[in-house]
């Protein structure tokens, strides 16, 4: 099975929402930025102000998306969600801006994925709400601005260092995500399975919770084929039993690692003999995108202690070499 922490469909989307902490005090983890955005939105508030504009940036399944919804359901404001991508032209981005209301969230996911052109326009929405518009084309083009109402965008990234500087610059409130830990991921577990009335024993959600990768999306998909498992075998609870032949069915490891981990540490140690190598070369390899390389497995297997970056490319630490070494390779230390 392939390590999906992207809603793998539309059925797990409204799944996700189901289970989506809607208010802060449903929100674990992350303490330092949670608290820190609790004083902001109540300062906000006081000043009956719209809140400053909000960066979120970290590793996907970690609750950007999640958090942002709580941002506006604590300001008391609508939320708006578009995505870089989707935001091809200035005028779908125009048109968005000006539908805002006072205080209103804009949420926009993939930031860095925006097209260059879209995003100077949002440079002066975000500083001085407004936005200048060319109007007709030809000799009789010219620039009409147009105010729109104090807003807050909150932009989400899994790639912090590819945002531009002017971009970056214009978010008061810059929050960084953290893997979760097993014990909240266990809470995180227990409460999902709560909301979609499934049995589980403690010892189960711990198993799961410490395979998950520091990431509640993940366990919740693993909680789900849990599910799964249980209901074959009509089991009314699962159990610690059932959560481990769940786990070993979808070959996930006791850290969580799964296939497409082991390959690209399996393609450093063995066949580039512990690195360097170059994220290309590394992709090519392995046979996945560069970019979910670069913002799903990497962040997690050098939080695992398994890969660093350095500027000549990707090398495995000791521990890497130990542990995925086939022998084929003479060892040395990276
Ligand atoms: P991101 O936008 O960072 O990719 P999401 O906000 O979509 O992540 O979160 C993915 C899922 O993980 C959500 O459906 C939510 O149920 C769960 N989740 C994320 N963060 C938390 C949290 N702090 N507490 C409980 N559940 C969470």
């Amino acid at each position: 099975i392939e390590l999906l922490t992207t809603p793998a469909d539309a059925a797990e989307v409204r799944i996700e929402e189901q289970i989506r902490p809607a208010r802060m005090e449903d929100f674990t983890g992350q303490q330092r930025l949670t608290d820190n955005l609790k004083v902001f939105i109540s300062a906000a508030r006081m000043r009956e102000e719209a809140l400053d504009h909000v960066l979120l940036s970290g590793p996907p399944g970690l609750g950007k998306t999640t958090l942002a919804h709580i941002i506006a359901a604590e300001m008391g404001s609508s939320i708006r969600a578009t995505s870089g991508p989707l935001l091809d032209k200035a005028g779908n981005l125009a048109g968005l801006l000006t539908g805002l209301k006072r205080g209103d969230v804009l949420f926009i996911d993939e930031i860095h994925r925006m097209p260059p052109a879209v995003e100077e326009y949002l440079y002066s929405a975000m500083e001085d709400f407004r936005i200048d518009i060319m109007i007709d084309s030809g000799p009789s083009a010219r620039a009409v601005q147009l105010k729109i109402e104090p807003f807050t965008l909150v932009g989400a990234t899994t790639r912090s260092g590819l945002l531009t500087s002017p971009l970056r610059a214009r978010f008061g409130i810059n929050s960084r995500f953290d893997y979760y830990s097993p014990d909240l991921l266990e809470g995180i577990v227990m409460r999902a399975s709560g909301i979609l009335s499934i049995g589980i024993d403690q010892d189960a959600a711990s198993e799961i919770a410490g395979r998950s990768r520091g990431t509640p999306r993940i366990a919740n998909r693993l909680l789900r084929r849990a599910r799964d498992f249980a209901q074959v075998e009509k089991a009314a609870v699962i159990s610690r039993r059932i959560a481990m032949k769940t786990l070993e069915c979808l070959d996930i490891d006791e850290e969580g690692l799964d296939d497409m981990d082991k390959k690209i540490m399996d393609t450093i140690v063995n066949r580039f003999s512990g690195g360097p190598v170059g994220v290309a070369s590394l992709a090519v390899s392995v046979g996945e995108e560069q970019d979910t390389i670069e913002e799903v497995y990497e962040p997690y297997l050098i939080q695992a202690g398994y890969l660093s970056r350095t500027p000549r490319g990707r090398v495995a630490t000791r521990q890497a070499l130990l542990r995925f070494s086939d022998g084929s390779v003479s060892r040395h230390t990276g």
